[in-house]
């Protein structure tokens, strides 16, 4: 477990090959990413039956955890 650091999730967090949720088919990755606060929502789109969803990721830590200045 080692692959989370301070940054976003949008550079190195991204799931891929998420099953459809309607007809099993990895999707390679998601369509849009959507960061929020402790959670990144994730919208798929699904190119063998075109069903959309959404998968949100929650994180046990919150985002913005650094503090401001580390003298
Ligand atoms: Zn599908």
């Amino acid at each position: 477990m080692t692959k989370s650091k301070l940054v976003t999730a949008h550079t190195g967090d991204i799931p891929r090959h998420n099953p459809c949720a309607q007809c099993g088919t990895p999707i390679a990755q998601p369509d849009w990413i959507e960061p929020g606060e402790g959670r990144i929502s994730y919208l798929w789109t699904c190119h063998a039956c075109n069903y959309r969803f959404e998968a949100v990721a929650i994180y046990a830590h919150e985002i913005v955890e650094h503090p401001p200045l580390a003298a």
